[in-house]
């Protein structure tokens, strides 16, 4: 089995304590509320997980570059993590070292047999990082759903018994809309959608956006966007600085400030089995990654702090009801809204 220091061996680094990221929560803010509806309440002090699917129909985009790198920056800054791969694909899997193996029991075991989830997870090998991986099966499980009870609600309703478990659960998702997505969107409480800096990026999210409307409407309608990610971007490309650009103007806040560029070491770690703050710490991708965990850890701060200032909740509450009220009114409102529109490409 691989292990930490195995992992640092073999890159010749080593993840001082020092240089983990230092995002520093409250334990309060472990608690909130991501559906008062819900009587999966949990009290104060409880892990209560945020869930993060990661989405975009359009195939090589960064979604389980995400996943993994993503994951890998949530745990090390000590936010105990949850990665479901729902790609058969299984790039998250191998990207964490974990080879084809016809013994393990995979997500499919889970969604299609109901075997309880707890029994799929696997150690990742990171503290703090634990994994429900994939394996070519679950190409059937799409088809397989079709004909099944509560198609759509498979993973929603075997992952609520592990939301106490973690403080974030992402899942990375196909590249198609088919129903092992569809169960994805249902499961989770936003979706965050990498998006190439490239040519037609904007019409690919606006089709996207609506998409995921629809499925507000019938299949989760809490469903927030976590946020729009700028992936592979290139500062030497005036392509890539337009498209960023439209994108902002076009979405606004609902775009990270944080931008992954494109980086080589970002392409080598899944080849060597792991996330790439294990196999080069000082790469651009690393920095990226580690900075965009810090933004969604801020996001749920943000989402507490205008939680506790809800309508029902007396004085003081009518701006931070009326701002949410405006961004339901104009669609999928994007959790922890008001700190996006950054500068662009200040991570480069
Ligand atoms: P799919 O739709 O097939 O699941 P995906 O959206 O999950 O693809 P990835 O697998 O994350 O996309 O990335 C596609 C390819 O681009 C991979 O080879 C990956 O290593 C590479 N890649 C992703 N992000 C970057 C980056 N920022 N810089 C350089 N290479 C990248
Ligand atoms: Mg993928």
């Amino acid at each position: 089995m691989k292990h930490k220091a195995h992992y640092a061996k073999q890159a010749q680094i080593f993840v001082p304590r020092e240089t983990r990221i230092q995002i520093s929560v409250p334990r309060e803010t472990y608690c909130f509320r991501t559906n008062p509806s819900d009587t999966f309440q949990k009290r104060l002090g409880d892990f209560l997980a945020r869930v993060i699917a990661i989405a975009n129909q359009k195939g090589g985009v960064g979604k389980t570059t995400t996943a993994v790198n993503l994951g890998a920056s949530l745990a090390v800054s000590e936010k105990k993590t949850l990665i479901i791969d729902s790609d058969p694909q299984a790039n998250t899997t191998s990207s964490l070292g974990f080879a084809k193996d016809p013994s393990r029991r995979t997500l499919y075991q889970g969604i299609i047999l109901g075997e309880p989830f707890e029994r799929l997870i696997i150690d990742a090998q990171i503290d703090g990082l634990d994994l429900i991986p994939s394996d070519k099966n679950l190409v059937g499980a799409a088809v397989e759903l079709v004909g099944m009870e509560n198609r759509e609600f498979r993973l929603r309703d075997a992952t609520l018994g592990l939301r106490q478990k973690y403080e974030f659960i992402l899942i990375d998702c196909p590249p198609t809309l088919d129903l092992l997505t569809v169960n994805a969107l249902a499961a989770s409480d936003a979706v965050l959608v990498p998006i190439q800096c490239e040519y037609l990026a904007i019409e690919g999210v606006s089709e996207l956006l609506d998409t995921l409307m629809r499925l507000r409407r019938t299949i989760n309608p809490t469903l927030e966007i976590e946020g729009i990610l700028l992936t592979m971007y290139d500062d030497r490309t005036t392509l890539s600085k337009q498209v960023a650009a439209d994108l902002r103007s076009f979405f606004g806040d609902k775009v990270f400030e944080t931008v992954i560029p494109r980086n080589v070491r970002l392409a080598e770690a899944p080849s060597h089995g792991m996330p790439v703050i294990f196999y080069d710490i000082h790469s651009k991708g690393a920095e990226s990654y580690i900075q965009l965990a810090k933004e969604v850890v801020s996001n749920v701060q943000k989402r507490v702090g205008q939680g506790a200032e809800r309508p029902d909740q007396g004085a003081g509450s009518s701006a931070a009801g009326a701002a949410s009220a405006a961004t339901a009114g104009a669609g999928l409102g994007r959790s922890g809204s008001g700190g996006g529109g950054g500068t662009g490409s200040d991570t480069q």
